[in-house]
């Protein structure tokens, strides 16, 4: 049965960088949940499907045909056949996918997608992220973190390369999605038996150092 290494945190809190060289210090696979509901978001977005129609929404998620690279190495996002790397990031998926992530049916089955992909990885482990794997994903895995930083320190790193303006609205993007995000489940806090890492004084190799430790 491989290792699951569940790392849950909040928005820029560096989950997804830290966790695909923890994936490959450890020779592990890795699992971006995060992209999951933002190819969902995508997929919606282009079939022209409002999230409130909540009906749809589910009739969709069924037949959802969407693969990603759990190889650190090579990783990738396909809904289908188009390749949805980049655009998953684009500002009109990040608007709308706390509102996706927020419907319970969404999240069962994702959920299950997700435990075939950790049941499945050929790798002796598997590095998986998001909100709630330490707590509801893989509730059980052997190591689950809490990767947390100091809200400057989270919207200082994503809006290094921004003008003031643009990172005040990047700033405010992100503390309004957590702030939506951490109604549906708790990803501030650590639950009982998490390992909290806080990133805020730590620079990159530190803070995967931290996590390769836990
Ligand atoms: O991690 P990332 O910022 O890419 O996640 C995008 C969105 O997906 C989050 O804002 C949240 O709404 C949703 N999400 C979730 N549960 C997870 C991972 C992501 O609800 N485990």
């Amino acid at each position: 049965k491989p290792v699951v290494v569940a790392i849950d945190g909040p928005a820029g809190s560096g989950k997804s960088s830290v966790s695909r060289a923890t994936a490959r210090a450890l020779g592990f696979d890795y699992l971006d949940t995060g992209a999951s509901y933002r190819a969902l978001s995508w997929d919606l977005l282009d079939r022209g499907i409002d999230a409130a129609e909540v009906d749809r929404v589910i009739e969709e998620l069924e037949r959802f045909d969407f693969r990603i690279g759990t190889d650190p190495d090579d990783y990738y996002v396909r809904v289908g056949s188009t390749d949805v790397t980049d655009a998953i990031r684009e500002p009109r998926v990040t608007a709308v996918v706390s509102l996706v992530a927020r419907i319970p049916e969404v999240r069962r089955g994702l959920n299950e997608r997700f435990r075939a992909i950790m049941a499945g990885t050929p790798k002796p482990g598997i590095v998986a992220e998001g909100r709630d794997i330490t707590t509801v994903v893989a509730p059980d895995a052997p190591v689950r973190i809490l990767l947390t930083a100091s809200e400057e320190a989270r919207m200082g790193r994503r809006s290094k390369e921004l003008t003031s303006e643009t990172a005040a609205a990047v700033g405010e993007a992100l503390r309004t999605r957590d702030e939506a995000d951490s109604r549906v489940v708790d990803f501030m806090n650590a639950a009982d038996g998490v390992t909290t890492v806080d990133s805020t004084e730590l620079d990159f190799d530190q803070t995967v150092e931290a996590v390769v430790e836990v």
